[in-house]
């Protein structure tokens, strides 16, 4: 059967306002006036412009780990170019990255569960709200043994809300560009979203919530990307988990923490380079044994790194 244009919209017209008959259903004895008005105004909305507001979203398969890149173009910024990006209870703030163009990038954990999201995402005038699936990832287990009454060490006030306050920086700038480079040599030694039992009883909130590399002590560290140093602490400040730790503002909510290190190298209001010293591998704080465990966090949460090592969390 051939079908030609007009036969196509009279019959998505027809289709729209059957849905919507049926969906007021309920109301339809009682408002019959309604109903049929509806399906008369339906036409005239359908052949409004549409498609100044478009949404493209990456990775096409994301599983748990994965940031979720949300590009928003406007056609028509004359309407306006407040771009908000949202989902669940959060709202991402969509940053300007071309004329016209704006991105926000949702953060997935292990802690979440698999499945459908709804990303709502509004611009000018228009709002759009866009489904996606979120698929489940299988992380590596430890089963981790301590001896009865000994919960490990305790992090200090100062470095929960130093943590805190790292996690929340939120720059406009973008000050790193392209794919991230690793922070050390040494082999990486525990993969990113490491799951824990701790006596046999499943650690609910943890997460390994980053990379460790298994660089021998003094070994350089270097940043993995441009940006602001807003965070150096030290054990003798406080820093009993973190050991001395370095933060790093990339921009646009990506932000990079570097804990357990021997030597620092740089101090607070700094601006690296990528490739740049920043300090040497140790094992401070709440470690046991010299490593780098090196934290990327995107608004916020600790998303896996490895799509920014190699490029594909912006494409
Ligand atoms: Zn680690």
């Amino acid at each position: 059967m051939k079908l030609c244009k007009s036969m196509i919209t009279i019959d998505s017209i027809n289709n729209l306002s059957y849905k919507l008959n049926a969906s007021i259903a309920g109301f339809k004895n009682m408002l019959p006036v309604a109903s049929v008005a509806l399906a008369v105004v339906m036409p005239i909305a359908l052949s409004s412009p549409a498609k100044a507001l478009q949404v493209q979203m990456t990775p096409k398969s994301p599983r748990l780990g994965d940031t979720i890149s949300v590009v928003v173009s406007l056609d028509n910024p004359a309407s306006g170019s407040n771009v908000t990006v949202s989902s669940g209870t959060e709202t991402y703030t969509a940053y300007e990255i071309a004329p016209n163009k704006y991105r926000a990038f949702i953060p997935t954990t292990p802690l979440e569960k698999p499945g459908s999201r709804t990303v709502r995402v509004s611009g000018g005038a228009e709002n759009k709200n866009l489904t996606f699936q979120v698929g489940a990832r299988k992380f590596p287990v430890q089963r981790i043994n301590l001896p009865p009454g000994k919960a490990g060490v305790k992090a200090t006030e100062l470095e929960l809300r130093r943590a805190r306050e790292f996690r929340e920086v939120r720059t406009p700038e973008k000050f790193w560009k392209g794919a991230f480079i690793r922070p050390n040599q040494g082999r990486m030694s525990t993969q990113y979203g490491v799951r824990r039992y701790y006596n046999g009883v499943f650690a609910n909130d943890y997460y390994h919530r980053g990379l460790d590399f298994a660089g021998a002590s003094g070994s350089t560290v270097t940043a993995p990307a441009a940006g602001r140093i807003v965070l150096v602490g030290t054990v003798a400040q406080g820093f009993k988990v973190h050991g001395n730790v370095v933060g790093v503002d990339h921009g646009q909510g990506v932000a990079s923490i570097f804990m357990h290190l021997r030597q620092i190298s740089v101090k607070e209001g700094d601006f690296v380079q990528p490739g740049q010293k920043i300090g040497t591998v140790g094992s401070t704080g709440a470690s046991t044994g010299p490593h780098l465990h090196w934290g990327l966090y995107v608004n916020g949460k600790s998303i896996d790194p490895m799509p920014w090592l190699n490029g594909t969390a912006e494409k």
